[in-house]
């Protein structure tokens, strides 16, 4: 019997976490990847539950576990910098966190010897007919494939071609945010600072390298584009916001300016009726993106990918019964996700909401 033929799109956490578990079972896998090479994010995420069975099913968990952040605690700052309380290191650190690039890594490794890996390049169509998916390539050469997964993250490009336009589904929640790393001029030991103004936060943390601070602005904002627009304008957005604060808010801004590793991020949420289109099945934050402040993002991406291997496995490959298993086991904890993700974003200078 020939192996099922699978593509996956994106190379971070769910999609090399389903490349694992489906070579296992006997797929062929591929996986396409936008960047040129595995990208990790200068930010730690977190672990937390089931996700841990994931990545001991994965092999891994002794390995992500050597990169625990050890975080002890953030302290929450008044507008003078004076200190007005503590929050516990489960609050943002979960039960283990450790940095996104290691856990990349990582799940690059223990895939990159069973699965072709397409770096620097990007699916640009994809037609579904009675026995598969055809799928063309920014730079590859079009190919066939039995299954499709969309494992790319809040922009997802499967999503967009083959379930609905970005602003059908992708909800902002009215925070934004700007990330970076500076010296770490407080001396913090893997230990935060939260200090909430307003309509904004400041939250500084030194995790991993104890030279580096890793600093977040975060404001509120009704504009959910700001995080595809110019560099330029995304640092003016942030300066406009925290104009007038004080404490260490002018040193950071001048950081902000100087810093090669600056990112932006709107906090969105990614809301699907279906997770499956035939025989294109989306994962991850591609699917239901619970936003950063969720801090579930990562075990969500590695529970998804479980689930969508053992349903596989239990349907004998049936794609539609396995795609609608999926989505029936996993939607009450991505909708509990998601209501942690919108109550979460009041403490960083945004406003919680329903869903
Ligand atoms: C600032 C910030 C802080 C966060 N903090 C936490 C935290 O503390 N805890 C936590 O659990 N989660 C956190 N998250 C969220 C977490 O990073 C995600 O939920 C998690 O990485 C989701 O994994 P994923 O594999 O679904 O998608 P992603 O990690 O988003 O990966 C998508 C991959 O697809 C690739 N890609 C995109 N477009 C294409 C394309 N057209 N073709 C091919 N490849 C493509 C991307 O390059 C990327 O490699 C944070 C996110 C941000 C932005």
């Amino acid at each position: 019997m020939t192996a099922i033929n699978v593509l996956i799109s994106g190379a971070s956490v769910a999609g090399p976490a389903l490349a694992h578990l489906l070579h296992r079972d006997g797929y062929r896998v591929t996986v396409v990847e936008r960047a040129p090479a595995v990208r990790g994010g200068g930010y730690a995420v977190d672990f937390r539950g089931a996700a841990f069975e994931v990545l001991d099913e994965l092999g891994v968990l002794a390995e992500v576990r050597a990169h625990d952040t050890a975080m002890r605690g953030t302290a929450l700052l008044d507008e003078a910098g004076a200190e007005s309380g503590r929050l516990p290191a489960e609050a943002f650190a979960g039960e283990l966190e450790v940095p996104k690039s290691d856990v990349t890594r990582i799940l690059h490794r223990i895939t990159a010897d069973d699965v072709e890996y397409l770096f620097d390049d990007s699916i640009v169509a994809l037609t579904e007919h009675g026995g598969g998916v055809t799928v063309e390539f920014e730079k590859a050469a079009t190919r066939e494939f039995d299954l499709v997964f969309g494992a790319d993250g809040v922009y997802s490009r499967v999503r967009r071609l083959a379930f609905a336009p970005h602003e059908q589904v992708l909800h902002h929640l009215g925070m934004s945010g700007a990330g970076f790393t500076t010296g770490n001029f407080l001396g913090l030991d893997r230990e935060g600072v939260l200090q909430p103004a307003g309509n904004t936060a400041v939250y500084l943390f030194s995790a991993g390298d104890p030279e580096r601070l890793t600093v977040s602005l975060s404001f509120a904002t009704d504009s959910p584009a700001l995080d595809r627009r110019p560099r330029a304008e995304q640092q003016d957005a942030v300066r406009t916001a925290f104009a007038g604060r004080g404490w260490q808010v002018p040193r950071l801004l001048d950081a902000m300016a100087q810093a090669e590793d600056f990112y932006f991020a709107s906090t969105c949420q990614v809301q699907l009726d279906r997770w499956s289109n035939g025989r294109i099945a989306l994962l991850g934050d591609a699917g239901y993106c619970a936003a950063p402040t969720s801090g579930m993002g990562t075990s969500q991406a590695l529970l998804a990918a479980r689930s969508l291997a053992r349903n596989l496995a239990a349907a004998n490959g049936d794609h539609r019964t396995a795609f609608a298993a999926y989505e029936a086991e996993l939607r009450p904890y991505v909708a509990e996700n998601q209501a942690r993700g919108r109550e979460a974003v009041a403490l960083f200078g945004g406003q919680a909401s329903e869903g």
